[in-house]
């Protein structure tokens, strides 16, 4: 099947850059996404500054749909970068 994905690029300075993807996907994964496990996509990399590739995975978040992320922190979770975008802007502003 096929599923709509959000992918969080960024630009040679950093600045950030929405690119919209279609994959194809197994029925499990898309369950084991919906479930919110998320799945391994493949390895690559989100931003030209990025000196290695890393694993990316998909996810289900409820504001965004399927969208593109990667194990972040010291217990490698894994959080829907647009909501993490926009909590930043709002903390910055508080
Ligand atoms: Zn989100």
């Amino acid at each position: 099947m096929k599923i709509k994905v959000l992918v969080p690029l960024r630009d040679e300075a950093g600045n950030p850059i929405v690119q919209e993807e279609e994959i194809q996907i197994t029925f499990l994964k898309y369950i084991q996404a919906r479930l919110g496990f998320g799945f391994f996509w493949k390895s690559g990399k989100l931003s030209p500054l990025w000196k290695g590739f890393l694993g990316l995975w998909i996810i289900h978040c409820p504001r965004h749909g399927f969208v593109v992320t990667y194990r972040q922190g010291y217990d490698g979770t894994l959080n829907c970068p647009f909501c993490l975008m926009e909590s930043d802007v709002l903390s910055h502003r508080a």
